[in-house]
C-alpha cells in the first residue's frame, strides 16, 4: 500500500466524477515539515502553534518564535501554511501558566477567550508571525471562536499589530488572510456579516463533535460513542457548507476525522472540498477519493437520510463494496 501511495503522491486529488479536493496536512513542530514533501500535502491546513509553547518550560521569546515560523515558511516553499494562534486551556495546559481550577475546562477559559482577556501573548505571537513572513503571504486562524464579536475583536488585534509593524518600518506580509476555526455549534448560526467578513473557515471536527453530541473527547467511555457519520451531524455540517456557499467563504475541515477515508469521502461528498489531516492519512484518503464518485456518495447519503438511518456508515460501506 505504501508504494501505491507513493505513486499517487504528486497526483492532484480529483474524485472519479471530477471534483477537485485539496488535501493538506496538520502540523505543529518543525519535525513535521519534511512530511509536506513526502506526503504530497498541498500545504499546511492547520499549524497548531501551541505545541511550541507546550514543549518548553518557559514562555518562548518573540525572536525565537519569529525564527521558528520563518523556518516553517521556508520549508513550505511557497505552499500555504495556516498558523493557528495559541490554543491553550482545556486539554492543553502550559507548565508555566498558573493552573486554572475550573469545573469544566473544555467549556472554560481557553484559546481565544484567554487571548482576548490577556492580549499580550497573542500580540507577541502576531508580531513574530509578521516578522517571519517578512513580505511573504501569511494566513492566520483563530481557535475556538464562538461568536462574531470574538472574531471582530481578534481581527482588530491583528490590524493593530500590523499597523504598528508598519509604523516601525518592518516588512508586512504580501497578502494576509485571517480566518477562524469553527469548533462551537453557535458559530454556524452567526450573522451573515460574520460569514462575509471572515476570509476562511476551518471546521475543527474534534471539538465541534464534542460539543454537538455533548460527549467529552477525552473521556474513553463516551468519545467513540457517537459516529461522525451520524446524520444529525452530517446535516449540521451541510448547513455550514450552505452558509459558506451563500457568502463565498472558503471552507475546510481539519479535525482528525478528515484523515479517515470513509469520513473524508463523506465530507467531500457534502461539499467540503478542502481537508487537513495528519500526513500519513493523505495517501489512503487520496487513493479512495480518486476512485470514487462524490455525486453517487451524496446520493447514498440522501437515501440513508430518507430511510431514517442513524449513520451513513453502513450504507456508504455497502456502496463501496458494491462498486469496488
Ligand atoms: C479540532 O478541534 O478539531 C482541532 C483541529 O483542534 P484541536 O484538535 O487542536 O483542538
Ligand atoms: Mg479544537
Amino acid at each position: 500500500a505504501q508504494e501505491r501511495y507513493a505513486s499517487i503522491r504528486d497526483t492532484p486529488c480529483t474524485s472519479a466524477d471530477g471534483v477537485r479536493v485539496t488535501l493538506t496536512m496538520n502540523a505543529g513542530l518543525m519535525a513535521d515539515l519534511p512530511s509536506l514533501e513526502s506526503s504530497g500535502a498541498e500545504g499546511v491546513g492547520l499549524f497548531r502553534t501551541e505545541l511550541q509553547f507546550l514543549i518548553r518550560n518557559k514562555m518562548p521569546k518573540r525572536t525565537e518564535l519569529a525564527q521558528l515560523y520563518a523556518r516553517v515558511l521556508d520549508a513550505a516553499q511557497g505552499k500555504r501554511v495556516v498558523f493557528r494562534t495559541l490554543d491553550i486551556g482545556s486539554d492543553k495546559v502550559l507548565p508555566y501558566m498558573k493552573p486554572q481550577d475550573e469545573p469544566n475546562p473544555a467549556l472554560g477559559w481557553r484559546a481565544i477567550r484567554v487571548a482576548l482577556d490577556r492580549p499580550g501573548v497573542m500580540r507577541m505571537q502576531l508580531q513574530a508571525l509578521f516578522r517571519a513572513a517578512n513580505g511573504r503571504p501569511l494566513s492566520i486562524m483563530f481557535p475556538f471562536i464562538a461568536q462574531y464579536q470574538e472574531f471582530s475583536q481578534a481581527r482588530e488585534e491583528v490590524d493593530k499589530v500590523l499597523a504598528r509593524e508598519k509604523r516601525l518600518g518592518h516588512a508586512i506580509p504580501e497578502t494576509l488572510e485571517v480566518g477562524t476555526m469553527l469548533e462551537t455549534p453557535s458559530l454556524a448560526f452567526a450573522s451573515r456579516k460574520f460569514f462575509e467578513e471572515v476570509e476562511f473557515i476551518s471546521i475543527g471536527g474534534n471539538d465541534l463533535k464534542q460539543f454537538f453530541f455533548a460527549a467529552d473527547r477525552e473521556n474513553e467511555r463516551v468519545r467513540r460513542r457517537y459516529d461522525m457519520l451520524n446524520l444529525s451531524f452530517l446535516t449540521f455540517l451541510e448547513g455550514i457548507v450552505a452558509r459558506c456557499a451563500e457568502s463565498g467563504t472558503r471552507l475546510s475541515f481539519c479535525g482528525e476525522d478528515a484523515g479517515r477515508p470513509i469520513e473524508a469521502l463523506c465530507l467531500a461528498a457534502i461539499g467540503i472540498h478542502s481537508l487537513s489531516m495528519r500526513p500519513a492519512s493523505i495517501g489512503p484518503v487520496k487513493s479512495l477519493l480518486l476512485r470514487t464518485r462524490l455525486d453517487e456518495v451524496k446520493a447514498v447519503i440522501d437515501e440513508a437520510r430518507a430511510r431514517g438511518d442513524q449513520s451513513v456508515r453502513e450504507a456508504v460501506m455497502q456502496y463501496l463494496r458494491d462498486t469496488g
